[in-house]
């Protein structure tokens, strides 16, 4: 029998003998490379399948591949992606450990601050806008957004080329920013002179509100109109700002007919944006815009392996399943159950299994819960991956300023914390720090949609 047809039957098998999602999840994506009486090579599209396939179904690959007439002593599995596949998985796959975030802030960190500083003072590095968290290798591919992975990928090959503006649009949670910021951190790695510009159009309303409020209208539009990539995110938001649109068509032709990339996200296509002018509306079609949906099942289990893996945690299969279809359209809701189950883990002690996950997703609102200042610390430092002595810490580092500000926020919100003491559970001396974070949390809270978004699900953590 041929590879692939002795791979067929058994995968034919393997389908009816499974449960379908344990059969979509492990087996669908596999091919037999090839085989000897010695060994039979499995290629699987990336290492945490790899993982689960060499401790749960080696001797039953094994068993099947003997039915159907070999019986190799060995099976090896081996990551692979077929020829002329879209790209398979994730590229975190490369089982190679990676470079630590640190020093990738750092280093972008040194080329920013090369950059040449605007005239009202404001150092680019600054309103940069970029997360490092965000990239093409811990981005998650599946049917729902190969499309957008691609464009991605390739508009930060060759920006202002191709696809230009590329307008990415869909649900809340479905990896939008994710991917928009990964196409940034990726061109200012080719080229760390790269002037890349990421800014929310809800910052982009307030900035230009604030430009003509101070009288710097220029500064602001040859800010904006300087960068070689504009990436707009959640431009629903310029929607019946009259003022605003006419600032962005201006900048959106100056950096279009110079050949800058831009990209834009919404949650909406461009036709569903309320009184967005005419002539945006039709500019914004102009490149390609792609609609992206929400991931498949396969997909969400891929995204919860990687996200527990990267919390160096292995997940029975059982347990991924089920959060996969617990949250079938948010993964950032999908997210934040997995971490919550990691913390209730680790603070209980327990393996997550099926019974811990079971009870924590239908628990989440139940149970009030006394909170410590110690526990609002510790799961805020948890949840934005950073360590509590450096939340704790002067650092003033951007990745360390807002979890902490943060922290302070909740301490006050779910505590009623007075400030000196918010201050003090967070290091600080002076309680004015705390004040300050505090009341920027909460005008943050009304117009930044992602900081709501964390304090959202943050809340979740502590009463989980
Ligand atoms: P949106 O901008 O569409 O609302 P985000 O890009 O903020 O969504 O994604 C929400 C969270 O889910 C982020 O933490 C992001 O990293 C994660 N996420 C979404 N899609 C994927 C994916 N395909 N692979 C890995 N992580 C993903
Ligand atoms: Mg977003």
């Amino acid at each position: 029998m041929s590879e692939s047809g002795m791979w067929q039957s058994v995968l034919g098998e393997a389908e009816v003998s499974l449960s379908r999602g344990n059969y979509v999840t492990w087996f669908k994506k596999t091919t037999l490379l090839g085989y000897t009486p010695e060994e039979a090579v499995i290629g699987v599209p990336n290492v945490f399948i790899k993982q689960q396939m060499e401790r749960r179904y080696s001797d039953y690959i094994a068993d099947l591949l003997e039915k159907n007439g070999t019986r190799p002593k060995n099976v090896r599995f081996e990551i692979y992606t077929a020829p002329g596949a879209k790209k398979a998985e994730t590229t975190r796959d490369t089982s190679v450990p990676r470079e630590p975030q640190e020093t990738k802030d750092t280093s972008s960190k040194k080329q920013r601050s090369g950059r040449k500083t605007s005239s009202s003072g404001v150092s680019h590095a600054y309103r940069l806008g970029l997360n490092s968290k965000y990239t093409f290798d811990n981005f998650i591919v599946g049917s729902s957004n190969e499309l957008a992975y691609a464009a991605c990928q390739s508009i930060a090959a060759t920006p202002g080329q191709k696809y230009n503006p590329l307008f990415l649009y869909g649900g809340v949670g479905i990896g939008k920013t994710h991917l928009i910021q990964a196409v940034g951190n990726e061109i200012v790695k080719i080229n760390p002179s790269a002037h890349i510009v990421y800014i929310s159009s809800e910052q982009f309303v307030q900035e230009f509100l604030d430009a003509i409020r101070f009288k710097k209208n220029t500064d602001f539009a040859g800010y904006y109109r300087s960068a070689d990539v504009l990436i707009v995110d959640d431009i629903q938001f310029i929607a019946g700002k009259e003022k605003t649109q006419e600032e962005f068509f201006h900048t959106f032709n100056a950096l279009h007919q110079a050949n800058k990339q831009i990209i834009i996200s919404s949650d909406r296509p461009p036709r569903d944006i309320p009184t967005l002018e005419e002539r945006l509306r039709s500019r914004f079609t102009w490149g390609m815009a792609i609609d992206m949906q929400t991931p498949d099942f396969e997909t969400r289990c891929a995204i919860v392996q990687t996200k527990a893996s990267q919390q160096s945690l292995e997940l029975e299969p059982d347990v991924v399943e089920l959060l996969a279809n617990a949250f079938r359209s948010n993964i950032r809701e999908l997210e934040g159950a997995l971490n919550q189950l990691i913390v209730y883990c680790e603070t209980h002690g327990l393996t997550p299994n099926t019974e811990v996950a079971e009870s924590i997703l239908s628990s989440a609102d139940k149970r009030p819960r006394h909170l410590t200042a110690r526990q609002v610390v510790d799961v805020t430092a948890r949840y934005f991956s950073v360590d509590v002595q450096d939340l704790m810490s002067p650092k003033r580092d951007k990745e360390i300023v807002v979890p902490r500000q943060i922290a302070m926020h909740l301490l006050r919100s779910e505590l009623k914390l007075s400030f000196p003491k918010i201050a003090r559970e967070c290091g600080r001396k002076d309680h004015t720090t705390a004040m300050h974070s505090v009341e920027k949390i909460q005008k943050a809270l009304v117009l930044d949609p992602s900081i709501r978004q964390q304090v959202t699900e943050l809340k979740g953590l502590l009463y989980a």
